[in-house]
């Protein structure tokens, strides 16, 4: 079966618009691995689309009195493996296709770390940089009560995702236990704070999974860490405690960037100072002392053997793809590359550690979180981390594997085996 690249919009759109969006390059990677697998003509149907979207516009009074009204998203993909599962997004940036493309990785990640869920996830279309905490919480429980009928430990759990931290989580417990009745329900989200229910080791799992991958790969390629660079884009969660693990594993960080822009310093910086710098100044890294500034664009083509980007979507382009010298990319972030830049990749014999394997630590830990809000029992640091060390590894070598196996690349690899495991999942729950 050929699809030609018109498919790779909504059926629904009454005209197809071929553009380079999130969405679109979520979908070009299924079908070719649809295609490869020969899922039935139905089923390409059902995973092409979001299983539920829900839309909602939050009135919320300000601090100065207006009221101002927000658009707010939750989109379930699939809850063949489980409920749904997936963060909650708060930026300016945030909308529906970018919601659906997240919404689906989330499905495709769960499957490839084999945990029992499904692909859903949330976003609010502001700009939280800019607002009050007040603001902020009124906005989170207006979501929390538009969506309550969504979110359930049996339905929907969310988490955070960029814009959004474990305060945010918190108010999102407490909303939701008021609605049903008072009953304590943490169990309705992860990367709670561990006051109210939240995992150790939860706040660095993505970056620590990053890392692990990393150091699994670097063995696979028979290279050791020390001595090797990387470069680091985005320095938020994700980005900084990548960037804190992989000096601590002896590679020398020499590029960190966020929004405000990047920084460069050969000898390495010092990702402590930077990141209490980022504490005390807002949360950017503007004005940082640490290293030479450069652009986002320039840390992304720098000399350096391993590059994360851990930002947004879209950064590795077939404009700046064959320009990159890393031979080792991690993506931290969700689809930081677009479908167009895979093959100059491949071709670049770039090995390309894909989003839904590298930065599924984080729906690991929130996984074990979940699994301890229902058992009332909780696990140390160590406990977590060795579980979720190892289940990242697994996750690592089954890609590997099937990689070498079918001669393609690790993220066609990581689709084949998620989209496997949906379908089979899928099957068994029959037509209706
Ligand atoms: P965050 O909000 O903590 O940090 C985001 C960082 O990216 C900030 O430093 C911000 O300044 C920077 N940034 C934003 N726009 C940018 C731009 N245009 N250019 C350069 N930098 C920019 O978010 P996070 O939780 O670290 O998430 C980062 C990425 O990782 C997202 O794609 C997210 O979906 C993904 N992710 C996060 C988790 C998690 O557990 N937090 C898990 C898996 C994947």
């Amino acid at each position: 079966m050929s699809r030609k690249k018109e498919d790779t919009t909504l059926a629904s759109e009454s005209k197809p618009v071929i553009q380079s969006d999130a969405y679109a390059s979520m979908l070009s990677r299924f079908h070719a691995a649809a295609e490869k697998i020969g899922l039935a003509p139905e089923e390409i149907e059902i995973l092409s689309r979001p299983a539920e979207i829900h839309i909602a516009y939050l009135p919320v009074a300000m601090d100065d009195g207006q009221v101002r009204v927000f658009e707010a998203y939750r989109v379930i993909h699939s809850r063949a493996l489980g409920p749904g599962k997936g963060g909650i997004r708060y930026a300016p940036e945030v909308n529906m296709r970018e919601v659906m493309a997240l919404a689906a990785w989330m499905t495709w990640k769960c499957a490839v770390v084999n945990i029992p869920y499904g692909g859903a996830k949330g976003g609010i279309t502001c700009e939280p940089k800019k607002m009050s905490v007040g603001e902020l919480e009124r906005l989170t429980r207006a979501y929390t009560r538009a969506m309550s009928e969504v979110f359930g430990p049996d339905k929907d759990i969310p988490a955070p995702d960029m814009g959004t931290s474990a305060r945010e989580m918190a108010w999102i417990v407490d909303e939701y236990s008021r609605l049903n009745k008072g009953n304590f329900i943490p169990a309705v989200v992860t990367g709670k704070p561990l006051e109210l229910g939240g995992s150790k080791g939860r706040v660095e799992a993505t970056g620590r999974g990053v890392t692990t991958v990393i150091l699994q790969a670097l063995q696979r390629l028979g290279r050791r860490p020390e001595g090797l660079t990387a470069a680091v884009q985005g320095f938020g969660n994700v980005g900084s405690i990548t960037a804190k693990y992989l000096s601590q594993s002896g590679i020398r960080v020499i590029a960190i960037s966020d929004k405000s822009g990047g920084f460069y310093n050969e000898n390495g910086i010092l990702i402590h100072q930077a990141i209490q710098y980022r504490d005390t100044h807002g949360g950017s890294l503007e004005g940082f002392k640490g290293g030479d500034r450069i652009t986002n664009e320039q840390l992304l083509t720098l000399e350096t053997d391993i590059l994360v980007p851990a930002a947004i979507e879209d950064q590795i382009t077939p404009q700046n793809a064959p320009h990159i010298k890393a031979w080792l990319i991690a993506e931290g972030a969700n689809g930081p590359t677009t479908a167009e830049a895979d093959p100059i990749l491949n071709e670049k014999g770039i090995t390309v550690i894909p989003d839904i394997l590298a930065n599924a630590g984080g729906v690991i830990v929130s996984y074990y979180e979940w699994v301890q809000n229902r058992r009332g029992h909780y696990y140390t640091e160590s406990e977590v981390q060795e579980r979720a060390d190892n289940t990242i590894k697994q996750a690592f070598d089954d890609v590997f594997a099937r990689a070498a196996a079918h001669r393609v690349s690790l993220r066609e690899a990581a689709y084949l085996l998620a989209v496997e495991r949906v379908v089979k999942a899928l099957r068994m729950h029959g037509k209706y």
